[in-house]
């Protein structure tokens, strides 16, 4: 089978081909750390490490890269609005340098809970400086850029196929009512590659160049760190579907520029996060931060299997009951899944067959088309209530399948299982006492008996007595 996924610039479902085959390099803009992520943010990465986790599910060997913009100010392209950092670092009385630190551990931090995999190189833009000021020198050599106010630009005149990525119509865009706040720029597109002039007098990072001391410009650290890391062609380039029309378009101009070459063969785009009243932004709302939502008695993986609902290129939309739906969700699962746990420690028999395998090929099937988590997570749901299938060959399938989900299942649903050894009942097992119990009542004895069977398959054995019915473990 052919793993599928869209590709943003032919708005195509594409079967995927990497340009070396068996090895996939692929790079995901990473976060700004200024503040905390939001939980918005934190669906871009869980995206990422589902196509990640899928590559590797198909045999891949993935080399994922991942910057951190540590640079503040570098959250949108002009030189408008706050240098967020120095914001930050004046609220909190720490240098810029202890900002960045802060929330990069922070943002690490919610990426190990939401049990998404380390990137195999995640790389600071502090420290590549030399390889910016090299891209643009690159691009100043071949005439792609021009100084300005005391700033080089990217002059977008010199690249013709700018727009065609994103599919923008640029006379409409320069007739338009976008007003320039800039007026050093020949055309509103064109974008700094690096400053030397800045409205932000007190700006706190600023390294020596050719074109005087300065910072570069927002773009250019995706372009020279995911070349140094990844080559100058690479399989995937992935982010939210926000960046498609300027940060990613930035991007492209000027690595192919540079280059003279098609840069990247994929573009993987998550659609958005947005809170019922709207976007979601890192300053909105009460559940804005994983933390918040651990802090509301919620576990990460709840908010992962809260996304693993939605295919990642539909909206969705984040309200609480959504999530404790999805706690109740995946809470049911692991209980499910140790109550299998417990049949294959009590299974005498050898099991050979492949009762799981339709469930594995339907579930491979989905993820292939375009990750359709939401289908995967249905294919799981079926093989765990499907009672036919040999306990150990359910729990080698469900292992497979939780290899891309990342939801830790089986590592849970053992946890759950030792902890019901030491006197406690998983809710699915007590579930199915009342269920027999209720049997009793209705005096259909066939199902009852079925039930005592099935527990005691689980290594539970029931006694029915004066004071109701008892039940025992046995070791
Ligand atoms: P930032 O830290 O703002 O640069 O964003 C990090 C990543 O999160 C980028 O790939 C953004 O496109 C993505 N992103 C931002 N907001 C959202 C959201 N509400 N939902 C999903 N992804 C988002
Ligand atoms: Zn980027």
């Amino acid at each position: 089978m052919i793993l599928k996924i869209y590709n943003t610039p032919s708005r195509r479902v594409e079967e995927f081909t990497p340009i070396e085959p068996g090895g996939v390099r692929m790079y995901g803009c990473g976060p700004t750390v200024y503040t905390y992520a939001h939980i918005g943010n934190l669906r871009a990465y869980v995206c990422q490490d589902i196509l990640r986790r899928a590559l590797g599910f198909f045999g891949y060997r993935v080399t994922y890269v991942m910057n951190v913009t540590d640079v503040g100010h570098l959250t949108g392209d002009d030189d408008s609005g706050d240098d967020k950092m120095i914001v930050s670092a004046r609220e909190k009385k720490k240098t810029v340098w202890e900002i960045a630190e802060h929330y990069t551990d922070a943002f690490f931090a919610d990426v190990d809970k939401l049990n998404i995999a380390r990137p195999d190189t995640v790389c600071k833009a502090t420290d590549h400086i030399p390889e910016m000021i090299a891209l643009v020198k690159r691009l100043e050599d071949q005439g792609f850029t021009y100084v300005a106010g005391g700033n080089v630009y990217f002059d977008i005149s010199k690249f013709p196929r700018y727009g065609d990525f994103a599919g923008l119509k640029l006379d409409d865009l320069k007739a338009g009512a976008r007003i320039e706040k800039d007026p050093n720029k020949r055309n509103p597109l064109d974008f700094v590659l690096w400053f030397t002039s800045s409205k932000f007098g007190e700006q706190a990072m600023m390294w020596d160049s050719p074109w005087g001391r300065g910072y570069p410009g927002w773009h250019l650290e995706c372009s020279a760190m995911s070349m140094k890391y990844l080559g100058e062609q690479f399989d995937i380039h992935a982010g939210g579907i926000d960046h498609v029309p300027v940060h990613h378009t930035n991007e492209i101009a000027q690595s192919e520029a540079a280059t003279g070459k098609k840069w990247v063969n994929y573009w993987f785009h998550n659609e958005f996060l947005v809170m019922a009243d709207g976007k979601m932004s890192k300053s909105s709302g009460t559940f804005t931060t994983l933390s918040r939502l651990e802090a509301a008695g919620y576990d990460p993986l709840d908010y992962r299997y809260f996304l693993l609902g939605a295919h990642y290129r539909t909206q969705l939309q984040f309200s609480e009951t959504a999530l404790a739906g999805a706690q109740a969700g995946r809470r049911g699962l692991v209980d499910r899944i140790s109550g299998i746990v417990r049949r294959a420690e009590h299974s005498q028999t050898a099991e050979a067959g492949d009762e799981a395998g339709a469930y594995l090929t339907a579930f491979t099937e989905h993820i292939a088309n375009d990750l359709n988590t939401s289908r995967c997570l249905a294919d799981l749901w079926a093989l765990v209530k499907d009672e036919d299938v040999p306990p150990r060959e359910a729990l080698g399938c469900i292992e497979r399948m939780d290899s891309i989900l990342g939801l830790g299942l089986l590592e849970q649903a053992r946890a759950a299982d030792a902890a019901d050894s030491d006197g406690t009942l998983s809710s699915d097992v007590e579930q199915l006492i009342r269920e027999r119990n209720d049997a009793r009542r209705r005096r259909d004895f066939a199902r009852a008996d079925s039930i005592r069977d099935e527990l005691l398959g689980r290594g539970i054995q029931l006694e029915d007595g004066p004071e109701g019915t008892r039940w025992k473990k046995l070791s």
